[in-house]
Formats: structure tokens, sequence, C-alpha cells
């Protein structure tokens, strides 16, 4: 993913008194008349990595950290094993206070809120949050991260991280010599089920059509794999467990039936939506959906505006390359103010 950007904008931040023009007036009548450094969208690790290298580069970040997802994806889980630095794992939420603690060391300023509205393209960016305070800020880290795709049952929540997971590299390791399924009928279905017979003594793949649409040489790798069985023409209606999963119901898409299957994991792979709600028609967009940067950067398509994580990231999701991709984005920001004499 490597895109070529012209900046359409030539800035001079430093220089720019607040309230010039017209949109940044209202602004300042519906919020605050401080022009902030720079506002981050998000507070997954993408977020408070950027948040912690802005506010030790004296950038006096704000972090928009939203409103009931705090913390981002990592909240939804148990033990995360693959983070660097914690030899024994650590409780996704307590990672994220973790981040979130040594982001506020630091100075950041973290408001649990929700944007609701972003004005990216002039050279002031407005924010607007729930209640109608709208920030202005010179630079704009967008780090909402991007949502797994649910089968939208009952008991799918209640045990996420209790059997249900939507990574295989996260959570692989957890089920050695496990019965597991797998749901979903692309390449990254496939390659999760593939993945995952590293470890599992059985995976089974449930696909709710009688072929895939993953690529040929995907549905061979399925196909002659020993460990992985495909249930065609199934889909998943239930799942079932107390503490933990321990069932399946599968519906039969052609005759309604309806069976049990025995698992104790169930991996969901039916994609994911980058969240791009807020900025999509000001942003280029990739046809995968997430935000375009220009090649290694976090350089969106418009000058002052950056992204970092999984919004920008269709292929390697994890907490630690998000982690990575908001230093990415704090460094950006600040070669940006720095060339624009803020
Ligand atoms: C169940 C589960 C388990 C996982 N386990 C692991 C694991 O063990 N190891 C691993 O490396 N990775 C794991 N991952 C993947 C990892 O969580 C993600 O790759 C990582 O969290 C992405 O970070 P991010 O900062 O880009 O986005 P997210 O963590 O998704 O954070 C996005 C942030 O954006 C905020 N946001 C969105 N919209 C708005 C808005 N309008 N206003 C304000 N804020 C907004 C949200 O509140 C959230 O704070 C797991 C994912 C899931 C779902």
């Amino acid at each position: 993913m490597s895109t070529d950007f012209t900046p359409a904008l030539k800035l001079d931040l430093g220089a720019t008194p607040p309230g010039q023009t017209q949109s940044a007036a209202s602004a300042e009548a519906a919020g605050e008349s401080e022009i902030h450094d720079v506002v981050i969208v998000g507070s997954g690790p993408a977020g408070y990595t950027a948040a912690i290298y802005t506010a030790r580069a004296h950038l006096n970040p704000v972090v928009l950290a939203g409103s009931v997802t705090a913390g981002g994806d990592l909240m939804n889980t148990t033990e995360v094993e693959n983070y660097p630095g914690f030899t024994d794992g650590i409780m996704g939420p307590e990672l994220m206070s973790t981040m979130e603690a040594q982001a506020e060391r630091f100075g950041a300023d973290i408001r649990y809120e929700d944007a609701i509205k972003l004005d990216l393209a002039g050279e002031i960016k407005e924010i607007t949050v729930e209640g109608g305070q709208v920030l202005r800020a010179k630079a704009v880290i967008l780090a909402t991260g991007s949502a797994y795709r649910e089968l939208g049952l009952e008991d799918e929540k209640r045990l996420s991280g209790h059997g249900v997971s939507w990574c295989a590299t996260c959570d692989g390791f957890f089920f050695k010599g496990q019965n597991i399924a797998v749901v979903g009928g692309g390449d990254s279905a496939i390659e999760e089920a593939t993945f995952l017979t590293k470890f599992a003594d059985k995976v089974t793949l449930i696909h709710r059509r009688d072929e895939f649409r993953a690529s040929e040489i995907m549905q061979k790798r399925a196909f002659d794999d020993p460990k992985i069985e495909i249930l065609w023409n199934k889909q998943v209606i239930g799942i079932s467990g107390e503490a933990k999963v321990e069932e399946l119901s599968l519906e039969d898409t052609v005759t309604g039936e309806v069976s049990p299957l025995a698992v104790t994991g169930l991996f969901v792979a039916i994609g994911s939506d980058p969240r791009t709600a807020l900025f999509k028609d000001q942003v280029e967009i990739t046809p995968d959906g997430t935000v375009a940067v220009q090649g290694r950067s976090s350089k969106t398509s418009l000058p002052g505006v950056f992204a970092a994580g999984d919004v920008l990231d269709p292929t390697y999701r994890q907490a630690i390359t998000a982690a990575g991709s908001g230093c990415v984005a704090a460094i950006d920001v600040e070669h940006y103010l720095a060339g624009h004499g803020a």
C-alpha cells in the first residue's frame, strides 16, 4: 500500500492567528478558543502510542478516547501474550490502562468523548465532539481502528476471549491439542484455519455456501490439509458454554436442519471494517477500505492529517504494529509542525 500525494496546501500554521476564517470563528463560538497542536482520535495502542510520543515532544496532544470504547479492541480480550515486554503476558484492559497512564504521565489530555464530525480540509482542522464542542488543531491523527465483523449471535460477546476469537495470530496458541472451528469462506478464513492447524488437533471450517470465495491456491491449501474438515452449507446460529465455548449449533443453509458441533474454540473470520465513516469522504481510501497513506509514512491525502493503526492496515492488525504505527504518526506530526513553523 503505497500512494503518492502532492500536498494541496502550503501552510503557515505558526503565523496564523486564531479565528481568522469564518469556520474557525464559528468553531470558537461553539468551543475552545485554543488551537491545539494535535488532536488524536482514538485510544487503542495506535492512539495512546501517538499520545506518548507527541506529549513527550511537548505537543500537548488531546486524545479523544471514545465514550464507550476507550482503550480500543484489547479491552474486549483477556490475555495478551504477544505484546513485547510482558514475560507472563498481560490482560488486554490492563495493557491499555498502562498505556493510558503512560500518556497521561507526559501530559496528554485524554477525554472520554467521541468525535462526531471532522472537518479536515482547512489549515486548521475542526473536530466536533458530542455535545457540540468544537476542537481546533493544526494536525489530526486518525487512530479509530477497525471493527471485526461479528456473527451477531447472543453469546458471541459474552464468550469473546473465552473461546470466541477474531484473530488466529493472537489466540491460536491457546488452543493446543483442541478441536476448534473457523467461520468464513474468503482468503483470510482459510489462512486462519491453516495457521490454526499448527496448534489444534482438528479445525472445522464452516462455510454457508457450497464453494469458497478464496483464491484457488488458498482453497487447495485447505483441501490438502488433513487437520481441516470443511462443512459446506452450514451457518453458526448458536454458541453455548458456561465459562468457555463448548458447542456450536449449526444450521444447514439448504435443508434448515440444525446440528451440534462440539468445539472449544470459534474463530470468526468474516472480514473487518476500518472505522472510516467520519472521514472517508475527506481523505483517500484504498480499495480495502483502509485510509491510504504515503509510502511507509502516516501521511494521508490531506496535509496535516495522519493515520495510525488498524484503520490504515489491511494486513497485520496487531497491537504491536498499531503501536508502531502510532509512533510513526507522532513523528510525522512533529516534522509537519516543525516544517510549518509551529
Ligand atoms: C478480541 C480481540 C483480541 C485481540 N487480541 C490481540 C492480541 O492478543 N495481540 C495483538 O497483538 N492483537 C490483538 N488484537 C488486535 C488488536 O487489538 C488490534 O490490532 C489493535 O487494538 C489495533 O489498535 P488501534 O489503536 O489501531 O485500534 P483500536 O484498538 O481498535 O482502537 C480504536 C480506538 O478508536 C476509538 N474511536 C473510534 N471511533 C471514534 C470516534 N468517532 N471518536 C473517538 N474515538 C473513536 C475507539 O474508542 C478506540 O479507542 C485483538 C483484537 C480483538 C478484537
